[in-house]
């Protein structure tokens, strides 16, 4: 029987640590290959839900590294395109300085990449979006880089509350609904819907700038 396409897009023959940069002019990867990156405040469950992405225990491994959670780390997929994952921003429970760190070495990131294809953001389904997750927000609307947002933890919430925050949160930070999906790294609910969307980043055909 003919595969389902979409169920290809979920298929992760092979993963390779590139390594990570740590500071905003330091080493970065060089490929040609397209890149998505994923951002999230810390605590967001970014972790959980790459790792329900990726399914290698060489990505969970590398990602559990200690040093790396300040880093940006990159992982090339199947030959095909890079992960490249952003550190987790806002973290209580580090020194303020430490706190703001994240966002020279992320805007240098972003501004920095050529190959940068899209953006997977993740928020807490049952918060309000922190001033954090706004500034991130207006700053990819700025450096014009398409944007997903995954709503994490859905499993928390009933049926109907989980459809009000994703109304709510769409609303307040006028998202388009084709840009929000909810996601469970404990149930898999949107693992599909979420490959499948960033399948379609990886794919598009970037905007060639005109000179
Ligand atoms: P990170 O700091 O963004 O990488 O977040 P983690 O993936 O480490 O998750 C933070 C906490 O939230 C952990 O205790 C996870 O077990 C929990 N968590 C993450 N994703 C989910 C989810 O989809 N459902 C539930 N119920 N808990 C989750």
């Amino acid at each position: 029987m003919a595969k389902e396409p979409d169920a290809d897009a979920l298929v992760i023959r092979n993963v390779e640590f590139l390594g990570g940069m740590a500071e905003t002019t330091g080493w970065r990867p060089d490929s040609s290959l397209p890149e998505i990156a994923f951002a999230g405040r810390s605590n967001v469950g970014k972790s959980s839900l790459l790792n329900s992405l990726i399914r290698r225990k060489s990505f969970a491994r590398v990602s559990r590294t200690p040093g790396r959670t300040r880093e940006i780390n990159f992982f090339r997929i199947n030959n095909q395109y890079v992960l490249v994952d952003l550190p987790g921003y806002g973290y209580a429970r580090i020194s303020k300085v430490k706190k703001a760190e994240w966002r020279p070495l992320i805007e240098s990131y972003l501004r920095r990449t050529t190959q940068l294809r899209g953006i997977v953001l993740l928020l807490d389904i049952r918060r309000e979006p922190s001033d954090d997750d706004r500034a991130m927000l207006d700053f990819l609307a700025e450096v014009e880089v398409p944007t997903i947002v995954a709503l994490t933890k859905m499993d928390k919430l009933g049926k109907i509350a989980a459809q009000v925050q994703v109304a709510g949160i769409s609303r307040t930070l006028a998202l388009q609904p084709d840009q929000v999906i909810p996601f469970s790294a404990v149930t898999g609910e949107g693992r599909i819907e979420l490959a499948e969307a960033m399948m379609q980043l990886v794919e598009a055909r970037p905007e060639i700038a005109s000179e």
